[in-house]
């Protein structure tokens, strides 16, 4: 079987980590299995979908390295549905309901108070053709509901009839039909909830494998009985956990301080997402992974805990860090080019630079530190500058390489009788600016001689 799986997002706000999940544990199952991707956009929603958010969405995933095969966008769709629609109405299996959710609201409570599962009742089931004629010369219009297989010949005499399917995430999975309401399919102005179309572009699509999250594990077993109810066979399911924020609440595509876009924008690697967003509440240690193709072999669905996985914001940040100072210069030099960092030096100050560095767009300051000015983020002692002023009158002469600055500091002690903090320190403030950064052994071959003698104080 040729694996086919689908990343489905509803293009109505920014992707956040937790999509990312979704999208990546997709990707990655594609990846392992040599299969399709498919990235289709359910916006059947359309006062709430924005093509906007569409465009975002493909480019974060792209950004992620998540390369679809294919794009879909269900609004474009709309007759496979209506189609689909009719079947089922032919069927017998879609049947019109008028109550407004008021009336559907009362229900329920009265089904709590008497014990009963807070399910549809069914009512709609009996309205005779000149009720819903009343209905309709009233005005109101039908919204149309799946009749659930879960009675033998009277649909109001439900009885338990269980679902199964091997999860690819969490192992066997049961659902009971007769503990759910019969879900709406189309609501009252004829526009289609997510449930159906889904189906119905499954099949078509030939998906094989559906992969999100474990909030849908109800769907499923409605949408197993849909799947069979159009002649298809239900593709195989996996329902990861939910990541959640470090104090326990979910994601929202309206909390947007954690949307892909926002991360990207505060400097962090799109591996060191990847590589949270994958590896969060599995069985592997959480590390910085350096491609998409490593952490496919990596990732083990079956091994992903049951239940949701905080994820702490300021993990990001500490694998930002391991892929940055470890990021070889190849990789790093189109970027470092796009900030003007380029020409015969550019490798050797990369290697100087990458490991104090929390995100590589920093490179940028330290650049301008070492080809133009120090800048001063901190200031010497009278004590200080006088103590440095005597030490770069002993810097030694070229040619210099890495070794210089031990040869200098050791002229220094000898002369001064400064030693350890005392001595570097001041040495760092006036060729840096700063009192912390990079090895000034390997910043020193970089300045040059001269170059670091018009920072004399
Ligand atoms: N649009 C749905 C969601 O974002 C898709 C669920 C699915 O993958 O079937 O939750």
């Amino acid at each position: 079987m040729t694996v086919t799986v689908r990343f489905a997002p509803s293009p109505t706000g920014r992707i956040h980590i937790g999509n990312a999940r979704t999208a990546l544990f997709n990707w990655l199952y594609a990846l392992r299995h040599g299969g399709r991707y498919i990235l289709r956009f359910d916006d059947t929603d359309r006062e709430r979908s924005r093509p906007e958010y569409a465009e975002a969405i493909a480019a974060d995933l792209k950004w992620l390295g998540v390369q679809p095969h294919d794009t879909a966008y269900q609004s474009r769709r709309f007759a496979l549905y209506d189609a689909a629609v009719d079947k089922l109405k032919q069927a017998g299996l879609l049947y019109a309901c008028y109550e407004t959710p008021e009336e559907l609201e009362r229900r329920r409570k009265l089904r709590l108070s008497r014990r009963l599962p807070p399910v549809y009742g069914r009512e709609a089931l009996r309205l005779s053709d000149a009720d819903k004629a009343g209905f309709e010369a009233e005005g109101r219009k039908p919204h149309w509901r799946f009749l659930l297989p879960n009675f033998d010949a009277d649909p109001h005499q439900t009885r338990r009839t269980e679902i199964h399917w091997e999860d690819v995430v969490r192992g066997r999975q049961t659902v009971d039909l007769a503990s759910i309401s019969d879900p709406v399919l189309v609501r009252e102005d004829g526009t289609y909830l997510y449930t159906l179309p889904s189906v119905v572009d499954d099949i078509e699509m030939g998906v094989s494998h559906v992969i999100r999250g474990d909030d849908h594990i109800t769907n499923t077993g409605a949408q197993i009985a849909i799947f069979e109810a159009l002649g298809a066979e239900a593709p195989c399911f996996g329902h990861h956990n939910l990541l959640t924020a470090a104090d326990g609440t979910g994601l929202s595509k309206r909390s947007g301080a954690l949307s892909i876009g926002a991360l990207r924008d505060s400097g962090l690697e799109p591996m060191a997402i990847a590589s949270l967003a994958v590896l969060t509440g599995g069985s592997e240690s959480i590390e910085a992974v350096t491609s998409l193709d490593v952490l496919a072999t990596r990732f083990e669905p079956a091994q992903a805990s049951k239940s949701a996985a905080r994820f702490d914001p300021a993990d990001l940040w500490a694998l930002n860090r391991t892929l940055i100072h470890a990021m070889p210069f190849d990789r790093a030099a189109p970027r470092l080019a796009a900030l003007g960092i380029e020409g015969e030096q550019s490798e050797a100050f990369w290697l100087a630079v990458r490991d104090n560095l929390d995100k590589l767009a920093d490179a940028a300051d330290w650049w301008r530190i070492v080809t133009q000015a120090p800048d001063r983020e901190s200031e010497l002692s009278e004590e200080d500058r006088e103590f440095a002023r005597e030490a770069f009158a002993l810097l030694p002469p070229e040619p210099w390489d890495e070794t210089t600055w031990k040869a200098w500091t050791e002229a220094v002690k000898q002369a001064t009788g400064r030693k350890g903090r005392a001595m570097f320190m001041p040495l760092r403030v006036a060729i840096t600016g700063r009192d912390k950064g990079p090895e000034i052994a390997n910043l020193l071959p970089l300045l040059g001689r001269a170059g670091t003698l018009a920072r004399r104080p």
